[in-house]
């Protein structure tokens, strides 16, 4: 991934049409079984690495909702394939688009300790202030 929507998510949805990478999708579109909140496709988040900050933090109306995970990278491949909070989406032709097949870019100023502790884009990039 990329990023995380937490379950302090209120479902409100304003996060969707904001992304670019159309990497997220409403809890009822989730691919998760039993989906109760909004969620980040890590196959597809690009981190919005070309923007200021990540525009689905920039514009979540909950503070702290939306957290840091590891970058969608080979190195974390079995971070990704291996749990059940992630669904990764299967293409006809590649196969599972996992990390080693299709990595996504990713924001180097995050520290791996920040992305293993979760924490909020917001606070990390000053959002709040
Ligand atoms: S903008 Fe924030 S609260 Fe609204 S759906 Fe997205 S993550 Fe949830
Ligand atoms: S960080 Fe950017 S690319 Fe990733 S889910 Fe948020 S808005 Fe989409």
């Amino acid at each position: 991934m990329a990023v995380i929507i937490t379950d302090s998510c209120i479902n409100c949805d304003a996060c969707i049409d904001e992304c670019p990478a159309t990497a997220i999708v409403s809890a009822d579109d989730s691919p998760l079984e039993g989906a109760e909140f909004t969620y980040v496709k890590p196959e597809k988040c690009i981190e919005c690495v070309d923007a200021a900050v990540p525009k689905c933090a920039d514009v979540c109306p909950t503070e702290d909702c939306i957290v840091w995970d590891m970058p969608y990278t080979a190195e974390y491949n079995d971070h990704f394939v291996e749990s059940d909070d992630y669904v990764i989406r299967v293409h006809k032709k590649l196969g599972l688009m996992s990390p080693e097949v299709n990595p996504q870019p990713y924001r180097e100023n995050i520290t791996k300790e920040q992305r293993e502790a979760h924490v909020s884009v917001g606070e990390t990039l000053k959002l709040y202030n």
